[in-house]
């Protein structure tokens, strides 16, 4: 269709009934480079105004982990979000905005929302029915407030515990992965992904990302106080090195995009990481020629958060780089007008071709125009309370008790009676919300304490047993005061403290001092003892496992602690297949030095 054939009230790329290519070749002949190179950007949302973007023709804001409205709430979100998508409409061409967020275990920013456990704990389940009705009611949450991106699923297959972000993938087998990823893209997606409550997802990170080497990491982290990181921090495998040669790479690490792109993914995040050495944001080969070519993925690449600074200190030559090799929008997220300046630059000089920016813009436009966005008026205010409804409370109840692994069960002693007259029960993971739901829950890098509503394990202990059974609760376990009698039974929760990305990178595993201090002293009080693990990942307990008569591991179950009682009192059996291998010590870290001898638990270990 060429200009002079459209009606001047209504051009050919707002008409709804035209083929999407042809709308889209349409808008993408009415623009200037300028809002070209404006859709390959993406903005962190306090660092440009809704009026700027909207001159700009920015294509894309994002809140980052904890990029949280003054008033988090649903409603301070829906206004945020609403406020940029708006001013967006208004702009020369009304290209609209598509604003994006770390939705990734549920819509984990926003105070109020359904948190439900993370992926490892998904994992855990094998069920993709299950993941595919929590990626459509978190893509419900999502939409509600005026959000229809998100950065998730992590479909990332580590081989090393050390990892900061185990618990943001689904475990260590490639096909595992693909299964799990590819249903909760379809769920967020939904059927159509021109309808309301339909959010893009994103398969990240783009890719080996876990498969990278201890030691390789490059990252320092400056203290910033103000998120949470209270010292300089040095990475030590989080965004470094996989070294593999290509057949392996492919098949551990390519095969769950192969059916994230067959299950509608349109997006994808390039990942920190490198592969031999090179980085993934600068791979041609990898974005262009495998992604792009080979597994005919139509969507648009984005970068990583400051992805492309990472690839040089010379930004100039890092975004030739990294345009070039295939990234469609940059993630800036701070300096968009350099990004901008140097992208006009890097055009003018010939160092991008024009036909590379018309291919990213294209790509971009082509999701927007596929997933609704320009016909969608956006969520208003009469949807909001589908945020953290008690129908996805309930769904991450089950999951969280689903996801639960029965370690060890001597004597049979869980399920346990709801009618014992007392259970002393120890272990600050008892009693923490935001303990229990972990990393990149409202703030980046979690927090202790009620961060969020939701019911704590504790709560929901008290809330299953018979109204005459006593719970006593110490954090620190002291009970029994000499002369005093042993207790009949004790519960102790332990586990690690939240953490997010390469903050997580632990050399060693074990449980803490106190922790083994907890664990025995409770074990000389209590004739029955049993221990569940609040953690993202295994730890090594070899050494306590012979002082316990029960072990569970729940995971990161999320805010509603009920599911984990559940499977503790019989509500729901234990079900849940370790989707990580269980190490007896760190020797055996990597996974590749496992065969030097048995693991405690085996992949797919689970009593039920
Ligand atoms: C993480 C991504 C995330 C992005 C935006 C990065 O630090 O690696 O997983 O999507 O931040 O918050
Ligand atoms: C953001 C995260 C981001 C990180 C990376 C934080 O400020 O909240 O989303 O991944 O910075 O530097």
């Amino acid at each position: 269709m060429t200009n002079s054939e459209l009606s001047p009230s209504q051009p050919g790329y707002l008409d709804p009934s035209s083929p999407v290519s042809a709308r889209v070749e349409d808008l993408l002949a009415r623009m200037t480079l300028d809002e070209k190179i404006g859709q390959m950007t993406q903005v962190e949302k306090n660092s440009i105004d809704p009026e700027t973007a909207s001159r700009l023709g920015i294509g894309s804001i994002l809140s980052g982990g904890g990029g949280n409205p003054t008033e988090n709430s649903p409603a301070g979100w829906l206004d945020m979000v609403s406020c940029f998508l708006e001013t967006a409409r208004q702009s020369r061409l009304g290209i609209p905005l598509i604003y994006g967020v770390d939705a990734v275990h549920g819509h984990n920013n926003v105070v109020g929302a359904t948190i439900f456990p993370h992926n490892s704990g998904l994992g855990a389940t094998r069920d993709a029915d299950l993941v595919r009705r929590i990626g459509r009611a978190t893509a419900v949450e999502i939409y509600a407030t005026g959000v229809q991106w998100n950065f998730a699923p992590c479909i990332a297959v580590p081989h090393d515990l050390r990892w900061g972000r185990i618990y943001e993938s689904f475990g260590e087998d490639p096909a595992l992965v693909s299964r799990l990823g590819a249903a909760y893209i379809e769920g967020l997606q939904g059927e159509d992904l021109t309808a309301p409550f339909s959010v893009l997802a994103t398969a990240k990170h783009y890719a080996g990302d876990g498969g990278t080497t201890w030691g390789t990491s490059v990252m320092e982290f400056p203290a910033i106080p103000a998120i949470g990181v209270t010292e300089h921090t040095r990475f030590m495998i989080d965004q470094g090195d996989t070294r593999l040669d290509e057949a392996t790479f492919r098949a551990v690490h390519l095969a769950a995009y192969v059916d994230a792109v067959k299950a509608g993914a349109l997006t994808a995040m390039a990942s920190f990481s490198s592969w031999n050495g090179e980085k993934l944001h600068a791979h041609h080969y990898l974005l262009t020629e495998v992604l792009k070519g080979e597994m005919g993925f139509s969507g648009f690449i984005v970068t990583d958060w400051a992805g492309i600074k990472e690839v040089s200190d010379d930004t100039y030559q890092a975004t030739v780089a990294c345009i070039n090799a295939g990234i469609d929008m940059s993630m800036v997220p701070y300096e968009y007008q350099r990004f901008i300046s140097e992208m006009r630059q890097a055009v003018e000089n010939g160092d991008i071709p024009l036909e590379r920016v018309d291919d990213a813009a294209r790509r971009i436009l082509t999701v927007k125009m596929s997933a609704g966005l320009f016909e969608d008026p956006g969520a208003d205010n009469r949807t909001l309370h589908l945020v953290g409804c008690q129908e996805h409370r309930f769904l991450a109840r089950e999951a969280a008790a689903k996801s639960a692994v029965l370690l060890k069960n001597e004597g049979q002693i869980l399920p346990l009676s709801k009618d014992q007259p007392r259970i002393v029960v120890a272990g600050q993971w008892a009693d923490d919300i935001g303990y229990q739901c972990g990393g990149w829950t409202v703030a980046w890098l979690g927090a202790s304490g009620n961060v969020t509503p939701g019911t704590s394990i504790l709560d929901a202990i008290r809330a299953t047993v018979s109204p005459e059974t006593v719970i006593d609760y110490d954090p620190g376990g002291v009970f029994v005061s000499t002369g005093q009698t042993m207790a009949e039974l004790g519960l102790v929760f332990l586990g690690e403290t939240p953490y997010a990305e390469g903050f997580g990178d632990r050399a060693d595993l074990a449980l803490s001092e106190a922790d083994i201090a907890l664990l025995e002293r409770m074990r000389g009080d209590c004739r029955k003892l049993v221990v569940v693990l609040v953690s993202g990942r295994p730890l090594i307990i070899s050494e306590q496992l012979p002082l316990i008569d029960a072990l569970v591991m729940a995971w990161l179950p999320g805010s509603e602690g009920q599911g984990v009682a559940d499977v503790l009192f019989g509500d729901a059996p234990f079900s849940g297949k370790l989707p990580y291998t269980w190490p007896q010590d760190m020797d055996q870290i990597p996974l590749s030095n496992i065969s030097e001898g048995d693991p405690l638990f085996p992949f797919g270990f689970g009593l039920s």
